[in-house]
Protein backbone atom coordinates (compact mmCIF):
# COMPACT_ATOMS: atom_id res chain seq x y z
CA UNK A 1 0.00 0.00 0.00
CA UNK A 2 1.36 3.32 -1.17
CA UNK A 3 1.12 6.46 0.60
CA UNK A 4 1.27 9.43 -1.35
CA UNK A 5 1.08 12.14 1.47
CA UNK A 6 3.59 9.82 3.06
CA UNK A 7 5.86 11.87 5.19
CA UNK A 8 8.49 9.26 5.12
CA UNK A 9 10.37 8.26 1.91
CA UNK A 10 13.45 6.76 -0.08
CA UNK A 11 15.29 8.77 -2.89
CA UNK A 12 17.15 6.72 -4.93
CA UNK A 13 20.64 8.66 -5.45
CA UNK A 14 22.60 5.98 -6.91
CA UNK A 15 21.59 2.05 -8.06
CA UNK A 16 24.33 1.25 -9.43
CA UNK A 17 27.00 -1.80 -7.78
CA UNK A 18 31.17 -1.90 -8.43
CA UNK A 19 31.51 0.44 -10.67
CA UNK A 20 29.83 3.91 -12.32
CA UNK A 21 28.47 3.44 -15.57
CA UNK A 22 27.51 6.58 -17.28
CA UNK A 23 25.75 6.53 -21.28
CA UNK A 24 27.44 7.11 -24.35
CA UNK A 25 27.09 5.94 -27.83
CA UNK A 26 27.56 2.75 -27.24
CA UNK A 27 26.01 2.04 -23.54
CA UNK A 28 22.48 3.48 -22.05
CA UNK A 29 21.71 3.74 -18.50
CA UNK A 30 19.54 6.80 -18.28
CA UNK A 31 16.80 5.21 -17.23
CA UNK A 32 18.01 3.00 -14.37
CA UNK A 33 20.88 5.49 -13.47
CA UNK A 34 24.61 5.47 -13.67
CA UNK A 35 25.51 6.07 -10.17
CA UNK A 36 27.11 4.14 -7.37
CA UNK A 37 24.87 3.11 -4.65
CA UNK A 38 23.41 6.08 -1.83
CA UNK A 39 19.98 6.09 -0.79
CA UNK A 40 18.20 9.51 0.98
CA UNK A 41 15.79 8.27 3.68
CA UNK A 42 13.26 11.23 4.41
CA UNK A 43 11.08 11.17 7.69
CA UNK A 44 9.55 14.96 8.61
CA UNK A 45 12.69 16.68 8.40
CA UNK A 46 15.10 14.28 9.54
CA UNK A 47 17.56 12.85 6.82
CA UNK A 48 19.42 9.63 6.84
CA UNK A 49 21.88 9.09 4.05
CA UNK A 50 22.73 5.01 3.10
CA UNK A 51 25.93 4.59 1.59
CA UNK A 52 27.89 7.41 -0.16
CA UNK A 53 28.56 5.69 -3.52
CA UNK A 54 29.39 8.56 -6.48
CA UNK A 55 25.01 9.80 -6.06
CA UNK A 56 26.53 11.41 -3.47
CA UNK A 57 27.83 14.46 -5.34
CA UNK A 58 23.90 14.78 -6.40
CA UNK A 59 23.00 14.08 -3.34
CA UNK A 60 24.92 16.81 -1.80
CA UNK A 61 24.06 19.27 -4.41
CA UNK A 62 20.07 18.80 -3.76
CA UNK A 63 20.31 19.22 0.07
CA UNK A 64 22.26 22.80 -0.43
CA UNK A 65 19.68 23.75 -3.25
CA UNK A 66 16.42 22.39 -1.00
CA UNK A 67 17.59 23.31 2.44
CA UNK A 68 18.61 26.53 4.07
CA UNK A 69 20.14 24.74 6.77
CA UNK A 70 22.80 23.58 5.06
CA UNK A 71 23.82 26.15 3.28
CA UNK A 72 24.11 28.38 6.61
CA UNK A 73 26.03 25.64 8.32
CA UNK A 74 23.06 24.15 10.40
CA UNK A 75 22.54 21.08 8.65
CA UNK A 76 22.03 17.73 10.33
CA UNK A 77 22.41 14.16 8.56
CA UNK A 78 23.47 10.63 9.67
CA UNK A 79 25.09 8.49 7.46
CA UNK A 80 24.28 4.33 7.83
CA UNK A 81 27.05 3.04 5.33
CA UNK A 82 26.83 -0.62 4.40
CA UNK A 83 30.57 -0.89 4.34
CA UNK A 84 33.05 0.61 2.88
CA UNK A 85 33.58 -0.92 -0.47
CA UNK A 86 34.76 1.63 -3.05
CA UNK A 87 31.23 1.80 -4.83
CA UNK A 88 29.75 2.78 -1.32
CA UNK A 89 31.90 5.98 -0.18
CA UNK A 90 33.65 7.26 -3.51
CA UNK A 91 30.93 10.11 -3.99
CA UNK A 92 31.55 11.64 -0.26
CA UNK A 93 34.68 13.91 -1.43
CA UNK A 94 32.20 15.07 -3.65
CA UNK A 95 29.83 16.05 -0.61
CA UNK A 96 29.39 19.62 -0.56
CA UNK A 97 27.61 19.82 2.90
CA UNK A 98 30.67 18.42 4.31
CA UNK A 99 32.28 21.06 3.29
CA UNK A 100 30.79 23.79 5.28
CA UNK A 101 31.18 25.03 8.55
CA UNK A 102 29.10 24.02 11.33
CA UNK A 103 27.25 21.13 9.16
CA UNK A 104 26.99 18.26 11.35
CA UNK A 105 27.57 14.92 9.96
CA UNK A 106 27.20 11.34 12.01
CA UNK A 107 29.00 8.54 10.07
CA UNK A 108 27.73 5.04 11.34
CA UNK A 109 28.99 1.73 10.03
CA UNK A 110 31.39 -1.10 10.84
CA UNK A 111 32.53 -0.22 14.43
CA UNK A 112 35.41 -3.44 14.19
CA UNK A 113 38.53 -2.04 14.92
CA UNK A 114 41.33 -1.40 12.22
CA UNK A 115 45.66 -0.85 13.24
CA UNK A 116 47.53 1.84 11.26
CA UNK A 117 49.48 -1.30 9.41
CA UNK A 118 46.03 -1.72 7.30
CA UNK A 119 45.61 2.13 6.92
CA UNK A 120 48.96 3.10 5.49
CA UNK A 121 51.54 5.05 7.40
CA UNK A 122 49.82 7.97 6.67
CA UNK A 123 47.22 7.65 8.99
CA UNK A 124 48.12 8.70 12.27
CA UNK A 125 45.71 7.11 14.00
CA UNK A 126 46.70 3.42 15.68
CA UNK A 127 43.03 2.20 16.57
CA UNK A 128 39.67 3.27 14.93
CA UNK A 129 36.46 1.91 13.55
CA UNK A 130 36.92 0.54 9.94
CA UNK A 131 34.11 3.21 8.57
CA UNK A 132 36.34 5.39 9.91
CA UNK A 133 39.25 3.98 8.26
CA UNK A 134 37.91 3.36 4.58
CA UNK A 135 37.25 7.50 4.55
CA UNK A 136 40.57 8.41 6.01
CA UNK A 137 42.09 6.46 3.33
CA UNK A 138 39.88 8.13 0.27
CA UNK A 139 40.58 11.37 1.80
CA UNK A 140 44.64 11.61 1.94
CA UNK A 141 46.19 14.34 0.24
CA UNK A 142 49.63 12.15 1.77
CA UNK A 143 49.16 8.88 -0.02
CA UNK A 144 48.14 10.74 -3.18
CA UNK A 145 44.77 9.43 -3.77
CA UNK A 146 42.57 12.90 -2.86
CA UNK A 147 44.03 16.04 -2.21
CA UNK A 148 41.98 16.97 0.38
CA UNK A 149 42.41 15.43 3.75
CA UNK A 150 39.55 14.21 5.32
CA UNK A 151 40.54 16.42 8.83
CA UNK A 152 40.26 19.84 6.58
CA UNK A 153 36.78 19.39 6.25
CA UNK A 154 34.60 22.14 7.57
CA UNK A 155 31.69 20.27 9.30
CA UNK A 156 31.28 18.56 12.22
CA UNK A 157 32.33 14.86 11.19
CA UNK A 158 31.90 12.22 13.56
CA UNK A 159 32.06 8.80 13.60
CA UNK A 160 30.50 6.63 16.31
CA UNK A 161 32.42 4.16 18.15
CA UNK A 162 29.32 1.47 18.23
CA UNK A 163 26.64 1.29 15.75
CA UNK A 164 24.44 1.10 18.99
CA UNK A 165 23.51 4.57 19.00
CA UNK A 166 22.13 4.56 15.33
CA UNK A 167 19.29 2.99 17.20
CA UNK A 168 17.72 6.44 18.27
CA UNK A 169 20.07 8.92 15.95
CA UNK A 170 17.18 9.97 13.97
CA UNK A 171 13.84 11.28 15.94
CA UNK A 172 10.63 9.29 15.40
CA UNK A 173 12.63 6.30 13.25
CA UNK A 174 13.42 2.95 14.80
CA UNK A 175 16.91 1.81 13.08
CA UNK A 176 17.74 -1.24 13.72
CA UNK A 177 21.03 -3.57 11.56
CA UNK A 178 22.13 -7.10 11.00
CA UNK A 179 25.36 -8.30 9.53
CA UNK A 180 25.04 -10.17 6.06
CA UNK A 181 27.08 -12.11 3.62
CA UNK A 182 29.78 -10.06 1.72
CA UNK A 183 33.86 -9.90 1.43
CA UNK A 184 34.80 -7.94 4.44
CA UNK A 185 31.03 -8.07 6.55
CA UNK A 186 28.29 -5.97 5.57
CA UNK A 187 25.13 -4.07 7.28
CA UNK A 188 21.68 -4.37 6.08
CA UNK A 189 19.80 -1.59 7.81
CA UNK A 190 16.13 -1.50 8.94
CA UNK A 191 14.03 1.80 9.26
CA UNK A 192 10.59 1.79 10.81
CA UNK A 193 8.00 4.92 11.55
CA UNK A 194 4.77 4.84 13.23
CA UNK A 195 3.39 1.59 15.42
CA UNK A 196 0.24 -0.51 15.05
CA UNK A 197 -1.73 -0.12 12.17
CA UNK A 198 0.34 2.75 11.13
CA UNK A 199 3.51 1.03 11.07
CA UNK A 200 5.65 1.42 7.92
CA UNK A 201 8.99 -0.35 7.52
CA UNK A 202 11.96 -0.37 4.64
CA UNK A 203 14.61 -2.63 4.85
CA UNK A 204 18.13 -2.12 2.54
CA UNK A 205 19.66 -4.94 1.95
CA UNK A 206 22.74 -4.45 -0.62
CA UNK A 207 25.50 -6.39 -0.83
CA UNK A 208 24.32 -9.87 0.43
CA UNK A 209 24.93 -13.30 -1.08
CA UNK A 210 22.74 -16.16 -0.38
CA UNK A 211 23.14 -19.90 -0.27
CA UNK A 212 25.17 -20.48 -3.68
CA UNK A 213 21.51 -22.56 -4.18
CA UNK A 214 19.49 -20.86 -6.30
CA UNK A 215 16.25 -22.62 -6.37
CA UNK A 216 15.89 -23.78 -2.60
CA UNK A 217 16.15 -22.04 0.73
CA UNK A 218 18.66 -22.66 3.14
CA UNK A 219 18.42 -22.15 6.57
CA UNK A 220 20.52 -18.87 6.25
CA UNK A 221 17.96 -17.40 3.34
CA UNK A 222 15.46 -18.01 5.72
CA UNK A 223 17.30 -16.29 8.67
CA UNK A 224 17.49 -13.71 5.93
CA UNK A 225 14.02 -14.00 4.89
CA UNK A 226 13.30 -13.65 8.43
CA UNK A 227 14.82 -10.15 9.09
CA UNK A 228 13.04 -8.65 5.88
CA UNK A 229 9.41 -10.09 7.54
CA UNK A 230 8.23 -6.99 8.63
CA UNK A 231 9.48 -4.87 5.80
CA UNK A 232 7.00 -3.21 3.28
CA UNK A 233 9.79 -1.70 1.42
CA UNK A 234 13.02 -3.81 0.62
CA UNK A 235 15.81 -2.60 -1.22
CA UNK A 236 17.96 -5.41 -2.52
CA UNK A 237 20.94 -6.06 -4.27
CA UNK A 238 20.24 -8.49 -7.47
CA UNK A 239 23.35 -7.95 -9.62
CA UNK A 240 23.58 -10.92 -10.96
CA UNK A 241 21.75 -13.17 -13.25
CA UNK A 242 21.52 -17.18 -12.66
CA UNK A 243 24.09 -17.32 -15.93
CA UNK A 244 26.15 -14.71 -14.37
CA UNK A 245 26.66 -16.12 -11.28
CA UNK A 246 28.05 -19.46 -12.34
CA UNK A 247 31.26 -17.20 -12.41
CA UNK A 248 30.49 -14.45 -10.04
CA UNK A 249 30.03 -16.80 -6.95
CA UNK A 250 31.60 -15.41 -4.05
CA UNK A 251 31.76 -12.48 -5.03
CA UNK A 252 28.94 -11.19 -2.51
CA UNK A 253 25.83 -10.33 -4.44
CA UNK A 254 22.21 -11.52 -5.12
CA UNK A 255 21.12 -13.03 -8.05
CA UNK A 256 17.38 -11.33 -8.51
CA UNK A 257 15.49 -14.48 -9.02
CA UNK A 258 16.88 -15.46 -5.75
CA UNK A 259 15.87 -12.11 -3.93
CA UNK A 260 12.34 -12.87 -5.48
CA UNK A 261 12.16 -16.26 -3.44
CA UNK A 262 13.73 -15.26 -0.44
CA UNK A 263 10.94 -12.07 -0.30
CA UNK A 264 8.24 -15.07 -1.07
CA UNK A 265 9.18 -16.84 1.78
CA UNK A 266 9.48 -13.22 4.43
CA UNK A 267 5.73 -12.84 2.83
CA UNK A 268 4.52 -15.42 5.39
CA UNK A 269 5.67 -13.05 8.28
CA UNK A 270 3.56 -9.87 6.54
CA UNK A 271 2.36 -10.07 3.05
CA UNK A 272 2.38 -6.29 1.96
CA UNK A 273 5.26 -5.93 0.14
CA UNK A 274 7.35 -3.88 -2.90
CA UNK A 275 10.85 -5.28 -3.91
CA UNK A 276 13.56 -2.96 -5.52
CA UNK A 277 16.31 -4.63 -6.95
CA UNK A 278 19.26 -2.03 -7.24
CA UNK A 279 23.25 -3.03 -7.37
CA UNK A 280 22.90 -3.15 -11.12
CA UNK A 281 26.07 -4.18 -12.64
CA UNK A 282 27.92 -1.71 -14.72
CA UNK A 283 27.84 -4.05 -17.48
CA UNK A 284 23.98 -3.68 -17.85
CA UNK A 285 22.73 -1.28 -20.09
CA UNK A 286 18.78 -0.20 -19.89
CA UNK A 287 17.93 -2.71 -22.52
CA UNK A 288 19.30 -5.32 -20.19
CA UNK A 289 17.86 -4.53 -17.45
CA UNK A 290 14.21 -4.21 -18.80
CA UNK A 291 14.60 -7.80 -19.90
CA UNK A 292 15.58 -8.47 -16.56
CA UNK A 293 12.68 -6.53 -15.10
CA UNK A 294 9.96 -8.34 -17.20
CA UNK A 295 11.98 -11.80 -16.17
CA UNK A 296 11.66 -11.21 -12.39
CA UNK A 297 7.94 -9.82 -12.59
CA UNK A 298 7.06 -12.84 -14.85
CA UNK A 299 8.56 -15.33 -12.42
CA UNK A 300 6.27 -13.36 -9.42
CA UNK A 301 2.77 -13.84 -11.36
CA UNK A 302 4.06 -17.69 -11.98
CA UNK A 303 4.51 -18.43 -8.37
CA UNK A 304 1.23 -16.06 -7.70
CA UNK A 305 2.57 -13.55 -5.92
CA UNK A 306 1.68 -10.78 -8.08
CA UNK A 307 -1.44 -9.76 -5.96
CA UNK A 308 0.68 -8.81 -3.02
CA UNK A 309 4.29 -8.56 -4.47
CA UNK A 310 4.92 -5.82 -6.76
CA UNK A 311 8.75 -6.41 -8.20
CA UNK A 312 11.05 -3.68 -9.77
CA UNK A 313 14.70 -2.49 -10.85
CA UNK A 314 15.27 1.01 -9.11
CA UNK A 315 16.04 3.58 -11.17
CA UNK A 316 18.04 6.73 -10.14
CA UNK A 317 15.85 9.67 -9.12
CA UNK A 318 13.01 7.05 -7.92
CA UNK A 319 11.19 8.39 -4.90
CA UNK A 320 9.26 5.66 -2.82
CA UNK A 321 7.01 6.92 -0.58
CA UNK A 322 6.04 4.29 2.30
ZN1 LIG B 1 28.71 -2.73 -3.70
ZN1 LIG C 1 30.72 -4.54 -1.51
Amino acid sequence: MENENSEFSLIVYGTRGSLPAPSNRDFDSHEFGGSTTCYLIKYKDHLIAVDTGSGAMRLGDDLMRQYEAFRTGNGKLVIAHTHGHWDHIQGFPFFVPAYIKGNQIAIYGNPKKVMTSQLGDSVKHSDVPLVRGVHEIQMNPENGVFPVALKWLQSQIAFPESLDGLRTAVPGVEIAYKKVNHPQECYSYKFTVGEGKDRRTLVVLTDHEHDPELDRLTDYDKEIAEWLGDAHVIVMDGQYTPEEYARTKGFGHCVGQKAVLMVEEAMHYDADKKLYIGHHDPRHDDEFLRRYETDLQEQARDRGLDKNLSVCLLKELDEIKL
